[in-house]
């Protein structure tokens, strides 16, 4: 905008005359350049054209009047000097009207002298008297043949009648003159007339040129020359002022379209810098909260911290929030419910954080702040305690519900925990994983430490990837019994992992709750568990062929495999490819998959159930199992968790919970295992409760495939063997 002279839409006088010379300068460059483009202008030739040849042929009519006006006058002129000649000529002596006024000397001398060439002499009654010089054509018979006159096809005589009157004599002469200079002169007349012509038309056609180059062409040229620097640059167009005058049409034309491009430049301007904004917005906020996004934090981040120079002298504390269970009241709540409940803590946390804080949505349910530390706010450790305190105060209303919400928070300060912004927030979302692992619902300062376990498990995912490719995973089996009769009824697969190293065992065993949790989160669990599936089968249907043995194999399948694989697709490939009978195959999962989509899981577990596989739900009683969907679920077996088992000797709760467990069970017509099955005690225990199966310690800790069917194999088939 700024390069347009904006002169003459103000009134300033000073402006306008300082702006009028600088336009009478491009003025008169453009001048020079359009009398040279005026030569090339169709248009002017077209006009000038038309203008020129119009002329020529007004001329041409009225050359074609006026020469025969002059020609007539030059005739006239000649007939008169003609009559002249033989008047002087006539000798007024002779009285005899039979004979010729003109004697023979006079005759020749006009025909020798002047223009008369030769005359007819007749009476005044028409009668012939005399002919001298050369014959002439034109008769004199009657009064009519006065007037008429002859011209020699060459124009060179002609001849005329003088009647009696104009000799003043009583006779009459037909004459033929010499008309051959009239021929001339009328000749002459013509280049004349048709020189001038051309000069007048010459002439106009220049003056016509220049006015139309002045009033029309520039003007054009001008608009043009306006119009193509709009079209180059809309925005910016580099338009010159107007010099022309704006009461005429071409003036006020330019003019409106001057006008018209500075209007749409505005437009341009406006609707790019609303859809910049646009596009900024979105890109830089969160639209459910309006609150900055991931990107627009970690660049206002980044500002302070180079705002901060090398001293790094100001401190702040970036803090990194996730709401715990969030998901759960998404899914059971509904998204309009979440979503308010994520704009209510956005409004809480802005509200609690000074002006100077940034406070941004990273994620689903994250939010991340941060605020230079001062006299006020003098660790990060305070702005963690503000956070928790506005998120666990009121409970949130939502449709007049109130939601209690908890969040788990980690803490990190810049510069001592990182000097780059994606540093600090990733170590204070390290910290935050900390704080959920240990429980939710808590705040967690960054330590070098976590990075340290962080490390560890990176190291420990690399590893594992390793072992799945190199064959250092194996499988343990457990048997599981039956608590009445003895027998055993099934064997659960574990998994094992011998990590060689250069100690003098030669490796050692990772345990599966240490690595399964790695391998859960980096999707790692997928392969794995199709390994373990692949492998218990194989084995199983390989103990039937060999030993006979009928039992079923429970093997352990994690949340992440119902979410990231088609878990229903591998089950069936797997019992095709083995041979095992799907109704010896029982699958273990943690109530933690009914956590993910609810109608999903359980279609999935139909579909499983449908292919004739069992399925049981495995730490039975420390999940969220509902029991209002237990009923929809397609199972057939409940594995009272180890941990009610081991305390129920000396803990009445877990007593409780685990009578409660298989009454449960089989009202819903369901058999009941427990597991971590230690002593006699516990089996006595189990047996009172009416349990139906059995496994842990007491019977067999997990061993190696061999091991394991040399324990069935030398099993008695009693209970009571185990006593000893
Ligand atoms: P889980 O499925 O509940 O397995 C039972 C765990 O209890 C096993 O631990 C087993 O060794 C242990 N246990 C059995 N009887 C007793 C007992 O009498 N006393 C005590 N204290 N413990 C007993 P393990 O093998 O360390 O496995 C731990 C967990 O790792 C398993 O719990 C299971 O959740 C997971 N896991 C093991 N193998 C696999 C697998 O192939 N896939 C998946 N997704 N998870 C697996
Ligand atoms: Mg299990
Ligand atoms: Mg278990």
């Amino acid at each position: 905008m700024t390069s347009i002279p904006q002169s003459n839409y103000t009134d300033s006088a000073e402006n306008v005359s300082e702006e009028q010379k600088k336009s009478k300068i491009s003025f008169l460059k453009n001048s020079l350049s359009t009398s040279t483009q005026i030569w090339k202008s169709k248009l002017s030739w077209r006009i000038t054209l038309a203008v020129f040849l119009t002329i020529l042929a007004v001329q041409a009519a009225i050359l074609n009047i006026t020469l025969k006006e002059f020609e007539y006058n030059e005739l006239n002129t000649l007939r008169s000097i003609g009559r002249a000649a033989l008047v002087s000529s006539i000798d007024p002596k002779i009285q005899d009207l039979l004979q010729s006024p003109i004697s023979e000397t006079s005759a020749n001398r006009v025909l020798s002298t002047t223009i008369v060439n030769g005359f007819v002499v007749y009476s005044s009654q028409f009668d012939l008297i005399k002919t001298h010089g050369e014959p002439v054509i034109l008769r004199a018979s009657s009064f009519d043949d006065f007037t008429k006159t002859y011209r020699s096809n060459d124009g060179a005589s002609y001849e005329v009648v003088f009647r009696n009157t104009e000799l003043s004599r009583p006779y009459i002469i037909a004459a033929r003159l010499d008309s051959a200079k009239v021929q001339g002169a009328v000749f002459n007349y013509v280049k004349q007339t048709i020189l001038i012509m051309l000069l007048m038309s010459a002439l106009v056609t220049t003056v016509l040129m220049i006015a139309l180059g002045r009033w029309l062409l520039e003007p054009i040229l001008f608009m043009r020359s306006n119009l193509l620097a709009a079209s180059k640059n809309p925005e910016e167009p580099d338009l010159k002022d107007s010099p022309f005058n704006s009461n005429d049409e071409i003036g006020s034309a330019i003019e409106i379209a001057q006008m018209l491009i500075l209007q749409n430049a505005d437009n341009l301007k406006r609707i790019k810098s609303t859809a910049e904004d646009k596009i900024h917005k979105l890109a830089y906020y969160d639209t459910l909260t309006g609150l900055p996004n991931r990107t627009l934090f970690l660049q206002t981040l980044g500002d302070y911290m180079r705002a901060n120079g090398e001293e790094k002298t100001d401190r702040y504390a970036i803090v990194a929030l996730d709401l715990d269970h969030f998901k759960d009241i998404n899914d059971s709540m509904g998204h309009n419910v979440g979503d308010a409940i994520l704009r209510g803590v956005g409004k809480r946390l802005r509200a609690a954080m000074p002006e100077s804080a940034t406070v941004s949505r990273t994620g689903e349910d994250e939010f991340a702040i941060t605020v230079k530390l001062s006299s006020s706010i003098n660790s990060a450790r305070d702005v963690a305690d503000r956070v928790i305190d506005v998120i666990r105060g009121e409970p949130f209303k939502v449709f007049n519900e109130g939601f209690q919400v908890r969040a788990s928070v980690g803490v990190a300060t810049f510069p001592d925990d990182g000097v780059d912004p994606d540093l600090v927030l990733k170590n204070a979302d390290i910290a935050l994983n900390r704080a959920k692992e240990e429980g939710r619902d808590s705040v967690k300062e960054y330590s070098e430490e976590f990075d340290k376990a962080v490390q560890v498990r990176f190291q420990m995912l690399r590893d594992l990837r390793d072992a799945l490719e190199h064959d250092q995973l194996n499988l343990y089996y457990q048997p599981q019994l039956n608590l009445q009769t003895g027998e055993i009824i099934g064997a659960e697969a574990l998994l094992r992992w011998w990590k060689p190293d250069n100690s003098k065992e030669g490796g050692t065993f990772i345990s599966p709750a240490e690595f399964i949790p790695v391998a859960e989160q980096s999707g790692l669990i997928v392969p794995i568990g199709e390994w373990v599936l692949e492998k218990a089968c194989r084995d199983a249907v390989s103990w039937n062929k060999e030993h006979g043995f009928d039992f079923r194999m429970a093997v352990n399948v994690s949340g992440t495999q119902f979410t990231q694989s088609d878990l229903v697709a591998h089950v069936e490939k797997t019992i095709k490819m083995t041979g095992i009978n799907a109704r010896k195959l029982e699958l273990e999962v943690t109530e933690s998959v009914f956590m993910d989509d609810i109608n999903q899981t359980i279609q999935i577990l139909k579909n499983i159930h449908a292919l004739g596989v069992e399925l049981a739900i495995d730490d039975f009683g420390t999940g969220y199992s509902s029991l209002s969907y237990l009923r929809q679920f397609p199972i057939d077996r409940l594995k009272i968790d180890q941990s009610f088992i081991r305390n129920a000797l000396n803990n009445s709760d877990d007593a409780a919970i685990a009578r409660t467990i298989v009454g449960l069970g089989h009202s819903l017509n369901l058999k009941v295992i427990a597991e971590g099955v230690e002593t006699k005690d516990h089996e006595d225990f189990l047996v009172k409760e009416g349990c139906d199966e059995v496994q842990g310690f007491r019977y067999s800790r997990p061993v190696p495939a061999d091991d394991f069917v040399a324990f069935v194999k030398g099993y008695n088939g009693k209970l009571d063997s185990f006593d000893s």
